[in-house]
């Protein structure tokens, strides 16, 4: 039995496979840092689980850190790596968006460090971050896992158990860093675009219209030609339980005029292929009208979900079941019922 197939969704697996090592990455106890541009790094954790990437700017006399990943815990493993690539404080933290595997490990970072966000970021992670439908939804998930694991556990067998043991270990660890998480929102907010000017870097942040979720922002370095995007684009659709369907297809249109050679994402790795955005932007805008006829003929979501087919993508982004995810349907649904 492949006991990690077994217990992690494949999804994140695929997310979360490594870079092809090379000069250009330097392994901590907790982290990979890949040097995506001069003295800029993406940093992903390690350990086999769900994280979220961040991405660590080291300037003349300071360092810039976009996203938190997903604990406290996890933040503090992050400041300990970006130690072994430079000794210049951390002053500035950016959150691409509110998400809590993106914004949970904010807390850690010391009182002097300014936090910027998106005007709607702060709204959300100042208002009950803790009972957004999508950390709910995660924080049971681990529960769920975690009493999977328990099970699989009593009925294993001797050669199995300690693998078996190993995820039991590291769910339960992650439910024990769940514990200490208190979120903070931004300090400082941006509603349309600010540039931070620090020795010879500059780092424009970009608000390019609502995606993934209403306040998505993008990271841009125009002497490194290098984006991170967050989760408003992956190198495939995104989650889409936040986001707003019908104006993603623009906003992507917006993104598209930086002159990025460069995509670093929220997850998974660092891509140049800039035709990947039209084949998500083809993607979306046939999503929203598949789900919006679904709708106008009153189907249930649950239906929607399991009928819907969006395999005429498999050549570009390679969708190859039938079926989408019933939180996206749902959230169309919604904003055809006119949700905001
Ligand atoms: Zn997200």
């Amino acid at each position: 039995m492949n006991i990690q197939q077994t217990i992690i969704p494949l999804v994140f697996l695929a997310l979360s496979a490594p870079l092809v090592a090379d000069e250009h990455v330097i392994t901590t106890s907790s982290h990979r840092l890949t040097e995506v541009a001069n003295g800029v790094y993406l940093a992903q954790t390690t350990a086999p689980l769900f994280n979220s990437n961040s991405l660590i700017i080291v300037n003349e006399e300071d360092v810039v850190v976009v996203d938190s990943h997903l604990t406290p815990a996890k933040a503090r493993d992050l400041i300990q790596s970006i130690k072994s690539v430079t000794t210049k404080p951390i002053t500035t933290l950016i959150n691409s968006h509110f998400h809590w595997d993106h914004a949970h490990g904010n807390q850690v970072f010391e009182d002097g460090v300014q936090i910027i966000g998106h005007e709607y970021t702060r709204m959300k992670l100042a208002g009950t971050p803790l009972e957004e439908t999508q950390y709910v939804l995660a924080t049971a998930g681990n529960k769920a896992t975690l009493a999977r694991i328990r099970e699989m556990l009593t009925n294993a067998s001797e050669e199995d158990r300690p693998e078996i043991q190993k995820w039991f270990d590291l769910y339960s660890q992650q439910a024990e860093d769940w514990k200490e998480i208190a979120p903070i929102p931004p300090d400082t907010t941006l509603n349309d675009r600010m540039t931070l000017f620090r020795g010879s870097r500059e780092i424009q942040i970009h608000f390019f219209g609502r995606a993934h979720t209403g306040g998505d922002v993008t990271v841009y370095l125009p002497a490194e030609k290098l984006a991170f995007t967050g989760d408003m684009m992956l190198q495939g659709p995104s989650f889409l339980g936040d986001g707003y369907v019908d104006e993603w297809v623009q906003t992507l249109e917006n993104l598209k005029g930086l002159a990025f050679e460069t995509i670093v994402p929220g997850h998974g790795n660092p891509f140049t292929d800039r035709d990947l955005i039209s084949h998500v932007q083809a993607y979306y805008a046939d999503l929203w009208q598949k789900v919006a006829a679904m709708h106008e003929q009153g189907i249930p979501i649950a239906d929607a979900a399991r009928d819907i087919d969006m395999t005429n993508h498999a050549p570009t982004l390679g969708v190859r079941r039938k079926g989408v995810d019933p939180q996206a349907v749902g959230r169309i649904y919604a904003r055809l019922d006119g949700a905001d």
